[in-house]
């Protein structure tokens, strides 16, 4: 194992090539003496260490743009080659799972999914080894080609055992997801495990790191079927730590409130989830108040967020008060993390907010509910929702997993 090999290295050689492949990831393409001067380390060190990973296949080397100097001898550059390595990331959920195939840049050469909803977690894991199958054959791969596999779950998730501890809503309670893959599988290579929400920030820090400007810490509220908020530090020049588990969702907001799945009352969830806006939507549709919904209804027999909003836009005013409460919950929400932990960026990603209206109505109540309202502050990014981000998510897990590990 890999791992082992690096117990047996000095520690100080190990963590230098780590720093080197974060500092070439974030900043390259990028040359041998800014590597040296962002570290402070000597540039024999780093020129020692970045032939051996050009060798390797993990770096590769680049001439500076030619407008940039076109006189006298070209600098050389390193950069991730890109191209070296694939990744596969699943997100398992109960209700879907998503695959992707990815280059070391985390862009998607593949993507498959399974739409078949299970509640038990056998099936669900079961569902994500077939898709492992599925998505080699269709990028016309084999199991040696993939680097590492990224595994994300929502619930709580212990990434040193690849294990999930708990996730209420589907009530599984102790799973040996790592092991449980790889011996569907039959894959050898590295398993990451990591809650789905989590996945996502580092996604977000390695593929698309130029939108949080530079900031250094930053907090990523994804509203879905559940609400989590991981809180990552260090992202200016690293991939981030994360601090605690992120479970804003089972923040409580109101004394005695709605029960929540959970067994609490008054969770954000139970009151701004995707799940808890379904269900209203859908008392009201039996109510017989929402008359847009209804006929979306007659058509599919069933109701997705999809078809809430589209409810909401279309002028059921019924489900669009729903809505409104449920973000006037997130923005309460939203304000405290600002009041309590102030992040320099927020990161906001679901579904009701690729809606322009609802990201009004949200600032709104998260300017309205801060302490002193130093807004000016607090920036602010709503990423557009995609049913392939967690997936990606999964995968950069994978690939920093891998960048982790030691290479002779
Ligand atoms: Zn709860």
């Amino acid at each position: 194992m890999e791992n082992s090999i690096g117990n047996n290295l000095p520690r100080v050689k190990v963590q230098n090539q780590f720093s080197i492949k974060e500092i070439v990831y974030k900043f390259g393409p990028i040359s041998r003496i800014e590597i040296a001067d962002r570290l402070g380390l000597t540039l024999p060190t780093i020129t020692t260490s970045v032939s051996s990973m050009i060798k390797n296949g993990l770096l590769k080397e680049v001439e500076q743009d030619h407008s940039v100097k076109s006189l006298g001898r070209r600098t050389m550059l390193v950069d991730i080659n890109e191209n070296s390595r694939r990744f596969m990331g699943i997100a398992i959920r109960g209700t879907v799972r998503n695959g992707v195939i990815v280059d070391t840049r985390g862009h998607v050469l593949a993507s498959l999914r399974d739409e078949r909803s299970f509640s038990d977690y056998e099936a669900s894991i079961k569902s994500a080894a077939d898709l492992f199958s599925s998505l080699l054959k269709k990028a016309n791969l084999i199991q040696e080609d993939i680097f590492g596999v990224g595994l994300t779950m929502p619930g709580i998730v212990d990434k040193e055992e690849g294990r999930l501890i708990i996730h209420p809503g589907y009530k599984w309670k102790d799973k040996n997801v790592m092991e449980d893959f790889s011996s569907l599988t039959g894959y050898k290579g590295m398993v990451s495990v990591e809650n789905n929400t989590i996945a996502r920030a580092y996604a977000l820090v390695m593929f698309e790191g130029k939108v949080l400007e530079d900031a250094d810490s930053m907090a990523y509220m994804f509203v879905s079927a559940g609400i989590g908020c991981p809180l990552l530090n260090s992202v200016k020049t690293h991939f981030g730590n994360v601090t605690g588990d992120g479970e804003v969702g089972h923040m409580i907001m109101e004394i005695d409130g709605d029960p929540c799945l959970c067994g609490n009352r008054g969770c954000l969830e139970a009151y701004s989830s995707e799940k808890t806006i379904i269900e209203k939507a859908n008392k009201a549709m039996k109510e017989g108040k929402t008359p847009v919904l209804s006929s979306i209804y007659e058509k599919k027999q069933f109701l997705d967020i999809a078809d809430v909003l589209e409810a909401s836009e279309k002028g059921d005013e019924e489900v669009k008060k729903i809505i409104f409460k449920a973000i006037r919950y997130l923005g309460l929400a939203i304000a405290n993390i600002e009041n309590f932990v102030r992040p320099e960026y927020m990161v906001i990603e679901g579904k009701i907010f690729d809606v322009e209206e609802n990201r009004k109505v949200l600032m709104n109540v998260v300017y309205k509910n801060l302490y002193r309202g130093t807004f000016q502050d607090l920036k602010l990014h709503f990423k557009s929702s995609d049913d392939l981000s967690g997936a990606v998510g999964a995968s950069a897990v994978a690939i920093k997993r891998d960048l982790e590990s030691f290479l002779e």
